[in-house]
């Protein structure tokens, strides 16, 4: 396990890119219209949305008046308190150990990381003493079935796994499996994009659906992963998918490299889900629980 601090250090340096531009506004020497008006402008191009922008504005001329503050630079640290304090609503950490098994059913378009994610989900479980199965739900991509297959053997786990097929079949059969092998977790893997004569949401109603059969209560966790560094559109993602089958957590990757940090600010105002994880690289140990004053210290200090 990486020490602390390397972690810490990824996300600032992917972040920095985020925060350069909005560092750039507490260089000068007073606190004035054109200061919240760059403010305004770099926040936007964070990505930080209207709405979430607006709010923290608002918020930060607050705090500055209170604090009486005369000079940028102590802008910069009510910034950081305002942005935590936005934030602080999406710290949850994921539970398990309530149900035989906890199932949890991860979704995200192709290309965010929700493969990846879920190997990283894995070692994190199976280090806290976990017994895990996996289920390879989207049968649709070949590549997608090996990929979690190299996972599953990388992190010791094992698989339900079937070449074509239905995938909430191949569910069903894993939640069975799972409650009959004495699993602690279940984890199905879904598919991102379908062959174009289907329909992505209906597809992951059923997979839902079918889960409640094989388990009373289950899913107890639909995650959605997606790309922090998609910005507005990952909200958007958070938004679609949460209509259509109802989210309890995301994860949000590749926050090691992302000028659109400010998304973040953006779900916490618009879409508050609880953000169980975040994404600070390629390998097995890069995935970490999100903490709203550290991100917003990595983002602006
Ligand atoms: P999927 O299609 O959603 O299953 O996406 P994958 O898990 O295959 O990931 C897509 C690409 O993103 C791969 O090259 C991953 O290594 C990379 N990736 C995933 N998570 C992260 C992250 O947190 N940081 C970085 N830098 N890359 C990531």
């Amino acid at each position: 396990i990486e020490p602390r601090r390397s972690w810490i250090d990824k996300l600032r340096q992917g972040l920095r890119k985020t925060g350069s531009s909005i560092a750039q506004v507490f260089t000068g020497t007073q606190i004035d219209d054109a200061l919240y008006e760059e403010l305004e402008a770099a926040l936007l191009m964070a990505d930080t949305g209207v709405k979430a922008t607006e709010h923290l504005l608002a918020d930060l001329k607050r705090r500055v008046k209170d604090a009486k503050a005369t000079a940028p630079s102590a802008v910069r640290g009510l910034l950081i308190e305002a942005l935590a304090d936005l934030l602080r609503p999406l710290e949850k950490s994921l539970a398990v150990g309530r149900h035989s098994p906890t199932v949890m059913m991860v979704v995200g378009v192709n290309g965010a990381g929700k493969t990846t994610s879920i190997g990283k989900l894995t070692r994190h479980l199976a280090e806290a003493d976990q017994k895990i199965l996996l289920a390879a739900a989207d049968t649709f991509r070949a590549a997608a079935r090996e990929q979690l297959a190299v996972w599953a053997d990388r992190t010791q786990v094992e698989i339900v796994s079937q070449e074509g097929g239905d995938p909430s079949a191949v569910t069903f059969d894993a939640v069975t499996a799972g409650r009959a092998r004495g699993c602690d977790v279940v984890i199905a893997d879904t598919a991102g994009r379908l062959p174009t004569q289907l329909h992505l949401m209906e597809e992951l109603k059923k997979i839902k659906r079918v889960i409640g059969k094989a388990q009373d209560g289950a899913p107890h966790e639909v995650l959605l992963v997606i790309d922090g560094n998609t910005g507005q559109n990952a909200l958007a993602q958070v938004k679609t998918f949460d209509d259509a089958i109802g989210l309890t957590g995301l994860i949000v990757t590749k926050l090691d490299g992302t000028a659109k940090g400010g998304v973040l600010a953006a779900i916490a105002r618009e879409r508050a889900i609880p953000v169980y994880f975040i994404g600070v690289g390629e390998k097995l140990e890069d995935l970490q629980t999100f903490n709203a004053r550290e991100f917003a210290q990595a983002l602006l200090e």
